[in-house]
Formats: structure tokens, sequence, C-alpha cells
């Protein structure tokens, strides 16, 4: 076989080998996608098919060729670094394209056999180079990386011997186109070429395989160690479909809610929540369908149909395209917390009740007077409307206890306690036990005609109770006066003026003959 030949079959070979790396490089499922390699196969192909045309003459040409087919040995080399598991500096790659470029066009100032010394010389290094990358040591060992290495080493081998032959027999002015040696080099790197070729595509696969291996094995390792998480994580997880039923809850969330976690697949989310709750159901999953994140309290049922309190952190879950693929939840146990909560609020609202009542009549106390007085004060203010008051006190107390005792006189104010909280019909009013043996009513927005009414109704039915009092000079029974007061907002008024003006009638009414009502209005002080 002669120079020529080889050389055709070179770049025939090179540029399939080339064109089938191309393919590879736009299949994105094909694993063999190495930088340079492509590169160097089509330069390689491009410099041995320019150097077929030239083998008889020298020129330009035939230097240009040498630096194609060079860079494509150097291209070579670093895709075969990077196929053993390093990478190439930019630096060093640019640099070594220069020395090549700069090396070959020093040949056109040589002679011919120094020439072509230097273009083997230069190929055999670029042929150790490979061998030099895949027997240093690299984090990984194929079983191909040996052959192959001993495959560039002999490459490099021929060419350096080719160009020591060049070198000596120059120097001794033999004939070099005649040695046998010099002869068997095309054939030799033609073979070279194929085998190299060969096993350098078996080692890329190889490569790969075990890339694609470590991702799965780490892809797994995560999946174990995820799996571990949720399996031992305090908190509930539960993820759901996009009709929100449960398709993964984890053992802590069956354990909380008494199921198992077999029971709780396929379930509905909305089924765990009880009926005052579903408010919060359907909300959250309004978010949830906008994409919404959220942090929110809510109680689900368990398997007894006990209440349980949780605090939910839920994300939407959406696939490639965007659409809403179902939601994520992070339940955290507040049950006890919020039975605490529950019972403290319970409590707190039990005891400003306590601290509001009157604890013998049940009706409101003198505390929970001077704050509603207090506040329906400003009320008028803002709504320039009228404000009555009712004062009331017992005729004659004084003797019936002593008549009757305290326990009877006790039972006497509970019973007017509870006429007062029958005469009031409207939510605003507030009946109260002023003190003693006196009583109260406020009654907002409330002209005199109305405020006299109301007493008039109240003094009837202290009058129907028919407790016996046989003490009083008024009556056979139980009788109370009133002082009936209806105020417009004025500076000159505050609450203390607007008790002191009902307290003045009261009085009026008392010194009149008592059991009877007293009444004014006013919209300054008089
Ligand atoms: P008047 O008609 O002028 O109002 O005469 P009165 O006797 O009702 O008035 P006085 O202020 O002299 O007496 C009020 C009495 O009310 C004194 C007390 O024996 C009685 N009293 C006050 N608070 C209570 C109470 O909580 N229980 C009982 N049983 N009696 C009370
Ligand atoms: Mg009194
Ligand atoms: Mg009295």
């Amino acid at each position: 076989m002669d120079l020529r030949t080889v050389m055709l079959m070179l770049a025939i070979g090179s540029f399939l080998f080339g064109l089938l790396l191309l393919i590879f490089r736009f299949n994105e499922n094909k694993p063999q996608k190495v930088p340079f390699w492509a590169m160097a196969k089509m330069l390689q192909a491009a410099g041995s098919f320019m150097l077929y045309h030239r083998t008889t003459t020298f020129d330009g040409l035939t230097v240009l060729a040498n630096i194609i087919l060079l860079l494509g040995c150097a291209y070579e080399a670093w895709a075969v670094r990077i196929l053993s598991g390093k990478f190439v500096r930019r630096r060093l790659h640019l640099f070594t394209s220069f020395a090549i470029i700069l090396a070959c066009l020093l040949t056109l100032f040589l002679d011919k056999p120094y020439r072509s010394g230097l273009v083997f010389l230069l190929q055999g290094v670029l042929y150790f180079l490979p061998s030099m990358f895949l027997f240093s040591n690299s984090e990984l060992k194929f079983s191909l990386q040996l052959p192959l290495a001993v495959c560039y080493s002999a490459a490099g081998t021929v060419f350096l011997l080719a160009a020591i032959l060049c070198f000596i027999f120059t120097a001794s002015a033999l004939n070099l186109e005649g040695s046998p040696l010099f002869a068997v080099i095309p054939v030799v790197s033609y073979c070279l070429f194929l085998i190299s070729g060969f096993i350098l595509l078996m080692f890329a696969k190889e490569r790969s395989d075990l890339q694609v291996e470590e991702i799965q094995k780490a892809l797994k390792e995560t999946e174990i160690r995820f799996q571990h998480i949720v399996e031992t994580a305090i908190e509930g997880i539960l993820i759901f479909d996009e009709h929100y039923k449960i398709t993964f809850a984890n053992k802590n969330m069956a354990l909380i809610l008494g199921y198992t976690v077999e029971e709780m697949l396929g379930r509905s989310y909305v089924s765990f929540f009880p009926k005052d709750q579903l408010h919060v159901y359907y909300y959250q999953e309004s978010l949830r369908k906008k994409g919404e994140d959220s942090v929110y309290e809510c109680c689900l049922l368990k398997k007894d149909g006990q209440k349980h309190w949780f605090l939910v952190s839920a994300r939407p879950i959406f696939d490639d395209f965007g659409r809403f693929e179902g939601s994520f939840a992070m339940l955290t146990d507040i049950n006890e917390r919020k039975e605490m909560e529950l019972l403290l609020e319970e409590s707190n609202r039990k005891l400003t009740e306590l601290s509001n009542t009157d604890s013998l009549t049940g009706i409101a106390n003198r505390r929970c007077f001077d704050a509603t007085l207090e506040h329906e004060y400003f009320r008028l203010r803002r709504s320039n409307s009228q404000l009555s008051v009712i004062l009331l006190d017992l005729d004659h107390f004084k003797q019936y206890n002593d008549c009757y005792g305290h326990v009877m006189g006790d039972d006497c104010l509970r019973q007017i306690g509870r006429v007062l909280a029958s005469c009031i019909s409207r939510s605003v009013d507030l009946a109260a036990r002023y003190g003693g043996e006196e009583f109260a009513c406020i009654l907002p927005d409330t002209d005199i005609r109305g405020a006299v009414k109301v007493a008039e109704r109240i003094r009837q039915r202290i009058q129907e109770l028919k407790i016996e009092h046989k003490k009083s000079p008024v009556s056979e029974y139980v009788t109370a006066s009133f002082g009936v007061i209806t105020v417009q907002y004025s500076s000159e008024i505050t609450p203390e003026n607007i008790i002191a003006m009902a307290d003045k009638l009261l009085y009026k009414a008392k010194i009149s003959g008592r059991n009877k009502i007293e009444y004014a209005e006013a919209n300054g002080l008089a």
C-alpha cells in the first residue's frame, strides 16, 4: 500500500468517523458527546485529503495540509484527555495550536528530509500525548484505557522512529525512500488509526455508561435519603392529586389521625374537615389552584371522630405545562397548644363575663354600667342622637331588710334584677345593678318618651311582683322610685353629669311621695 492510498483511506475513514460523531452530537440521547472529538476527525480528514493530492510536490498548500492534520491530532489528544476525566485549559489549547502552526511554517525553510522529520516528530509527540493522559492516574479506571494507551504509544513510536530515520538518513546521505522501515509507516499508521478509533469509541461508550450508572446511583441514594426523612419526620406529610385526593401520606400523618397509610390513600382531603371548618378547606383549595402557597391552622377529623388541630404549610404542584397537578402539605401537630388556647380563650371570656356581672342578680354590674355609659356617651358625640338613662331605687328597703331579713332582701333584689332584664328588649340597651338596692338602665338612641315608657313598664312589673312590704308607708308591696334623664350631646355634659342629673330626678321622685317617675331632658348643664 503506497502513501497516497493510505492518505486517501485515512481521509475517508476520518471523515466518516467525524460524521458519525456529529450525528451523535445532534442526538441528545447519545452519550458520546465529547468536545474536540468530531472537530479532530474532520480536521484529520481534511488534512489527509489535501496531502493525498500533494504527496509529490511541496508548497504552501502542503504546509497548510500539515497544519490541519496536526491540529486534528492535537484536538484528538484533548478529546482523550476529557474522556479520561480531566479538562483542557483554553490557554494550553491555544498555545499548542499556535506552536503547531509556527513549526509547520518553519518547514517552508527546511530541506525535504528535515521538514518530513519535523512533521513526523510533531505527529509522534501528539500521539504520545493521549497515551500519557490515559496512563496518568485518573479517578476512573476503564477496561479499555490500557489498550487505547498502548495503541497511541505505538502510533507515537512509529512516527518518532520515522522522524529519527529522516534525520539519520539525511545525515548519512542514504536513500530515505528505499528504506523498508520507512515503507511500513503508512500501513502501520492506518492500522493504528482503525484500532484506536474503534477502541476510543468503545471507551467513550464505557465512560458514559459509567456516568449514567453513577447518576442512577446518586439518584437512588437521594431517593432513599428523602424516603427516610419523610418516614421519620415528626410532621405529617400529605400529597394530593388535582382532585384533592390523597396520593401520599407518611406514617406519622396516618398515626396522628388514627388511620393506616393504606386507609388514607385515595381519600379526599375534604372528608377530613369538620363541617364548621369547610370554609377553610374551600378557601385554601382556591388559593392552591391560583398557585399560591400558604400556612394556615385547621382542625381535621380523626378516625374516632375527634378533632385534631394542625398547622398546615401547603404549596401547589404544577406540571411542565403549568397545569395544576395537585399540592403538597406539611402538617405540624398543634393540638395540645390549640386546646390550651381555646381553654384560655373560654376562661378569659368567662372571666370578662364575671367581671361584668353582678353576682347577686346576674345582670350587669356597676363596672359594666360605667364602661357602657362611657362608650355610649362617645357614640352619642358621633351620632348626634339621644341617650336616656333610668336610675331606680327601691323604696324603704332598709325597713324591708329589717322586717324580712337579708336573705329575703337578697331574693327581692334578684327578682327586681329579672324584671329589669325582661323589660329591656333591644340588644344595645343595658340593665345593671348600680349598687345596693339601686338599679340603672342605659337606653341609647332613645328619646324621653321611650325612656319613660320603659321606666313605667319596670315600675308596673315591680308592682305586679307583689312582694309583700308591710313596713312601707307607700304601698303594701315593694315599690321603686325612678329618675329618667334623656340627653343630647353637649360638650358640657359628661357621663358623671348624666348620672348626677338622673340621681337628682330620683331624689325628686323620692321626696314627692316615692313609687314615682321623674324625668327631664338636657342638652347642656341646667
Ligand atoms: P329610700 O326609700 O329613701 O330609698 O329608703 P331606703 O331604706 O331604701 O334607703 P337606704 O339608703 O336608707 O337603705 C338602703 C338599704 O338597702 C340598706 C340596706 O339594708 C339595703 N341593701 C343594700 N344593699 C343590699 C343587699 O345587697 N342586700 C340586701 N338584702 N339589702 C341591701
Ligand atoms: Mg338607696
Ligand atoms: Mg331605697
